[in-house]
């Protein structure tokens, strides 16, 4: 990948190369030019002008982990597994029943934001709300009815960072994003950019979601008729837990599959993604290590982590740091993560170039002597 590019650029090294993730912040500041068309962005009007903002702004033509750490938290990680992150990592539940009848897990997520509107300390909060057909899209939530409604998980993915781009067109000031993994790093790098401002600075908060992988919308819906769900409208939850993808319906009927088995179903981009904890936000939230019910939560940066201190002052959350052997569980579950897609990365590597050397990219340690192998 290439330091600056533009819209052609960025079709041939991400989009038609089956590293799209369709986060969709490439869109966000450009619509003019950029739309989506099956879960891919394409451009019905040729551009001229060829700024390159949304090759500068993609998590896939580059994306420097320590340099983003330095300038959002100030310092680099001690654990490579999660990433950088302040103190203790807990487990937390919403107290108000409302949030916990309709959240995916302990309701954290939605209990922050609608403290955060009700407060004031936010005018927007971009959610990813699903239709009645489960297609996620982009939504401001500006009240605490809003945020509820978009409250639960979304397993197909949804260009979100198209709602903050809607968000700054619209005008708010003071804005809070909860994304996956990739939105995230889309996010901060248009905020981190030198080269185009455009406004990125008026996202005060990023919330991360953990991540193993999102679904091809058709390939999912497909796999449900074989489930024996024919209409994606009876269900009332998706869920992923300890190995099975969970469908609970609106009838009560519960239907299990092995995770293993909807591997079919993931999208390809997903293949190429070493990010599991939601490395780069400010506060990452997720389930595993935590009971149900519970939602386990990482702060990330200083203002994350008061934010997770204030809620529970305020009495909104019950709030507990998690053990060491419930932190190994999340770190297993990177750990798998980054692993098997990193055999997917490397298989996709051309040789590498050290000044004058030119190695296999597995071959690059034991030739430079990093890992030491003796006959
Ligand atoms: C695709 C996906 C994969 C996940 N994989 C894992 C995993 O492998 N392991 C794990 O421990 N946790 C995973 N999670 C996180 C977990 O499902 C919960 O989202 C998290 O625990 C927060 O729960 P909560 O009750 O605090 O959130 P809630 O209060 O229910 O709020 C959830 C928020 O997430 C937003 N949201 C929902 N779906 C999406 C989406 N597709 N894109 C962007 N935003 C969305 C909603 O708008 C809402 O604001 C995943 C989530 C998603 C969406
Ligand atoms: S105008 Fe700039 S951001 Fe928009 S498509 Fe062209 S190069 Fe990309
Ligand atoms: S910014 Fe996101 S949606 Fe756009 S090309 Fe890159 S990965 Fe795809
Ligand atoms: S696995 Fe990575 S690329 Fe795929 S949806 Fe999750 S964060 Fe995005």
């Amino acid at each position: 990948m290439k330091d600056r590019g533009n819209i052609t650029d960025l079709e041939a090294e991400v989009v038609y190369n089956g590293l799209c993730c369709y986060c969709g912040t490439c869109g966000a500041f450009c619509k003019e030019y950029i739309t989506f068309e099956h879960e891919l962005p394409i451009t019905k009007k040729k551009c001229y002008e060829i700024c390159g903002a949304c090759y500068d702004f993609c998590p896939r033509t580059s994306f420097a982990p320590y340099a983003v750490e330095r300038a959002v938290f100030g310092d680099i990680r001690a654990d490579n597994l999660l990433g950088y992150y302040r103190g203790a990592i807990y487990t937390a539940r919403a107290k108000e029943g409302d949030i916990r009848d309709k959240a995916q897990d302990g309701g954290f997520v939605s209990t922050l934001l609608a403290y955060l509107l009700a407060k004031g300390d936010i005018d927007a909060a971009v959610v990813t709300k699903a239709t009645g057909e489960w297609e996620p899209e982009p939504f401001i939530a500006t009240k605490r009815e809003d945020v509820i409604a978009a409250a639960g998980s979304k397993y197909t993915q949804c260009p979100a960072v198209l709602g903050v781009g809607d968000a700054i067109e619209a005008g708010y000031k003071n804005i809070a994003f909860v994304g996956l993994p990739c939105h995230v790093q889309g996010m901060r790098k248009a905020q981190l950019s030198k080269l185009f401002d455009v406004h990125a600075d008026r996202v005060k908060l990023l919330i991360g979601l953990f991540c193993t992988e999102t679904f091809d919308t058709t390939k999912l819906r497909k796999k449900l008729t074989e489930l024996g769900v024919n209409d994606i409208r009876d269900v009332e939850k998706f869920n992923i837990k300890k190995g099975s993808f969970i469908i609970q319906k609106r009838s009560g009927e519960v239907l299990k599959t092995p995770i293993k088995k909807m591997r079919d179903c993931v999208r390809e981009a997903c293949n190429y993604c070493y990010d599991f904890a939601a490395e780069f936000a400010d506060i990452s939230v997720g389930s595993i290590g935590s009971e149900p019910g519970w939602s386990t939560v990482i702060p990330r940066s200083e203002s994350g982590l008061e934010l997770v201190n204030r809620t529970e002052a305020e009495g909104l959350i019950d709030l507990k740091e998690l053990s060491e052997s419930k932190i190994e569980e999340i770190r297993n579950l990177a750990l798998y993560k980054k692993r098997e897609n990193l055999r997917n990365i490397l298989a996709r590597l051309e040789p590498i170039r050290v000044l004058n050397m030119e190695l296999e990219p597995e071959m690059l340690k034991n030739f430079l002597l990093l890992e030491r192998t003796s006959p």
